[in-house]
């Protein structure tokens, strides 16, 4: 008998090729075949005469086959013409590059035919998307209401329908239920093999929205089940270390170069009281870009060396981090405390640096990802701080942790996450925000400008450079392709270089050494640079208060959230800033995206907009939040089935703490491969 999480290699007709081309798709498994569901559903049920449909309906016809006609009208194109009979009327079925067909179904056969209907010729015609044999495979793809599925261009509709409807027979009803019966009745859901039934080829259109509310409540309900899980385990446990009222951090408050805005002060007095507590710190701090996050990371990590403590701080890129361990190190260094840098590249006296976190010698740590790595070892971490949390997953947040017996942990992120999102996402974290900005910034002009237009972007640049300030121009990088990238960066600084005689241009793109990187970066910081020409390294964080112009070249290829991030590299200071979008739109989408950007500055306002034009899957993708990839569930459009999910799922582990009873052995199971992460980093595994 088949197990469902065998190989998909052992379903029938399926061999090493179609194996591979199924991985793409993300299905490895039997059980991630029936679980890749379909996009759409298409009501093909209501089979009429092909007279009876007007030009450019799309429609579902019979007839039998009377004769054939092939064309090859010019090189790569052939055309197959079929002409049917429908009682007493004829009408035509074309396919284009399918010589197959003409063999396939010769005078006789009798065909049941999908797509759309062209009425130019008189006799009507159809251009056929799907089609099967009457009295073969009938009721499949046609005939009823049928699934379309997401694929990839190797896959077509037909071969994925058929995988899916032999599966479904061969091993659908072994398909065996794991959530409680009792929410199943609650929420009059089908039970598993029924559901993978109807959200494939449903009865009709009740049971298949019937069967999507199964999986999508059972979606989320896994996934709150693990966000309870994980809240459970941060707030059970108490603290190993403490923090005393310290001189040092009143040293440090009292010789910032500005003072506190309130929404600074308010948020410190938060996270100070959380230190307080006997219960570790789980606190999101969020910020609009520019609303100034760091100097509250630099005063929670001066708190930890004033307590005898270990602090350290994760970020993203490389840049930021050397940004980071050069302002921290200058606030803190006058006041004797160790600040290092660790970071993959950074080989320089790396061993001793190692060795000094190790025996306690250097007490904060400012890094990338290397922090985390195997080798670092820590005396006595206190307290984590990551800097762009949405950069990081679950996985790397929890990672850093553990270098730490039961260490503080503050998450620092500007991604603006709509109120209704929230609680979902960060379930687990209390929230501060900073909802202010430091006073006298002004609106950053942002402008729209078309490519023929792209002229008065350099005369913005020129000028700012001329009243002494500096400039950013920003070429967009296609992950698929760094080396076309590259190579587009370093044509527009040559251009740019000439068209901008007497300043100083730098040039940073991501297959420079760090090194290099860092002197140019270094360049720009003390102004030996008048502009810097970029790939979107410079995304995130990087702060140089006396840039005050963001051009950005082929915006159209930005998403929101990036444009947003992009444009607060500028704004930093009092001085008035320009941000301009260079680039022709073409799509919808594009064009949106841009009109919002020189609309609003807020990242509140930018993130709705993009959740309404992309949908939550875009915007806080994986990559992006951490947040695993839903399958079905869409955490805008199910707002009600987030409650529903999350109240059972709160209400169970209430009653089964660690769902460690034999009652929940399947449910348990099925939560752990959905979400290994969770089970991973609680305690329940
Ligand atoms: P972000 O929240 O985007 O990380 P930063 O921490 O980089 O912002 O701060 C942005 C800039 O504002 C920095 O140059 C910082 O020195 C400055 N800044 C932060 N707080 C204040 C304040 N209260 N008054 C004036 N400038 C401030
Ligand atoms: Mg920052």
């Amino acid at each position: 008998m088949l197990d469902l999480y065998q190989s998909i290699q052992y379903v029938k007709g399926v061999g090493p090729q179609r194996a591979i081309q199924l991985e793409r798709l993300g299905i490895y498994t039997i059980w991630d075949l029936l679980y890749h569901f379909p996009r759409e559903h298409q009501d093909r049920s209501s089979i009429r005469p092909a007279h009876s449909f007007a030009q450019g309906d799309v429609a579902t016809v019979k007839g039998m086959v009377i004769a054939a006609q092939e064309s090859k009208p010019r090189r790569g194109l052939t055309i197959t013409k079929l002409a049917l009979q429908e009682g007493a009327g004829t009408f035509y079925a074309v396919w284009f590059n399918q010589p197959y067909i003409k063999k396939q179904y010769p005078p006789g056969k009798k065909l049941l035919l999908t797509g759309k209907i062209d009425r130019k010729y008189g006799i009507p015609q159809i251009q056929v998307t799907d089609h099967e044999v009457l009295g073969e495979d009938e009721g499949l793809h046609s005939g009823r209401i049928v699934p379309i599925y997401p694929l990839t261009e190797q896959l077509n509709q037909r071969f994925f329908r058929s995988l899916i409807k032999t599966t479904l027979d061969q091993v659908g009803s072994l398909a065996e239920e794991f959530l409680p019966d009792s929410l199943l009745d609650k929420y009059n859901l089908p039970c598993l093999p029924e559901a993978l039934r109807e959200i494939h080829f449903p009865e009709s259109q009740e049971s298949c929205q019937r069967a999507r509310r199964r999986f999508i409540l059972e979606e989320l309900f896994l996934f709150e089940l693990g966000l309870s899980l994980q809240k459970g385990r941060i707030h059970k446990k108490t603290k190993t270390h403490s923090y005393q009222d310290d001189v040092l951090t009143e040293r440090l408050s009292n010789s910032l170069p500005f003072t506190l805005t309130e929404a600074q002060k308010r948020v410190w007095q938060e996270i100070a009281a959380d230190l307080k507590s006997p219960y570790p710190m789980n606190r999101l701090l969020q910020g609009d870009v520019g609303a100034g996050k760091t100097i509250i990371a630099a005063l929670a990590l001066c708190k930890a060396a004033g307590a005898g403590l270990q602090g350290a701080l994760m970020a993203p890129t490389e840049l930021l981090a050397e940004q980071h361990a050069r302002s921290i190190q200058e606030l803190l260094e006058p006041l004797g405390v160790k600040v290092a840098l660790l970071t993959g590249s950074n080989r320089r006296g790396r061993k001793e640096i190692l060795a000094s976190v190790a025996n306690g010698k250097i007490q904060v740590v400012i890094g990338t990802h290397a922090l985390i790595s195997e080798g670092v070892n820590y005396q006595n971490l206190g307290l984590v701080v990551v800097d762009e949390q949405h950069r990081f997953g679950v996985r790397q947040r929890a990672a850093l942790q553990d270098k730490g017996s039961v260490p503080d942990v503050l998450v620092m992120t500007a991604t603006p996450i709509p109120r209704t999102l929230a609680l979902t996402l960060y379930g687990d974290l209390d929230v501060s925000v900073i909802d202010q900005l430091p006073p006298g910034r002004q609106k950053i002009k942002t402008h729209h400008l078309s490519l023929a237009q792209a002229g008065k972007a350099v005369g913005l640049i020129k000028q700012q450079i001329l009243e002494g300030r500096q400039a950013y121009v920003v070429c967009p990088l296609v992950e698929e392709s760094e080396k076309i990238d590259t190579q587009a960066a370093v044509d527009l600084y040559e251009r740019l270089k000439k068209a901008l005689v007497g300043c100083s241009v730098g040039l940073l793109h991501g297959r420079l050494k760090a090194a290099e990187k860092e002197t140019t970066m270094n360049d720009f910081r003390q102004g030996t640079l008048d502009l810097l020409v970029s790939t979107t390294v410079i995304e995130v964080g990087v702060d140089v208060a006396n840039a005050t112009a963001m051009v950005i070249w082929d915006a159209q290829r930005f998403g929101l959230a990036q444009l947003h991030q992009l444009r607060g590299r500028v704004g930093r200071s009092s001085q008035q800033s320009y941000c301009l979008l260079v680039g022709d739109p073409t799509t919808h989408e594009a064009k949106e995206r841009i009109a919002a950007m020189c609309r609003t500055q807020d990242g509140f306002v930018l993130a709705e907009e993009d959740l309404k034009l992309r949908g939550p899957g875009e915007f806080f993708g994986t990559r992006q939040s951490g947040l695993p990839e839903f399958k079905i569930a869409n955490l805008v459009r199910d707002g009600k089935e987030i409650e529903q999910a999350k109240k059972e799922a709160e209400a169970l582990l209430s009653a089964n703490p660690n769902l460690k009873s034999p009652m929940h052995k399947q449910l348990f199971a099925q939560f752990a491969r959905r979400f290994p992460d969770f089970v991973k980093y609680s305690d329940v595994s």
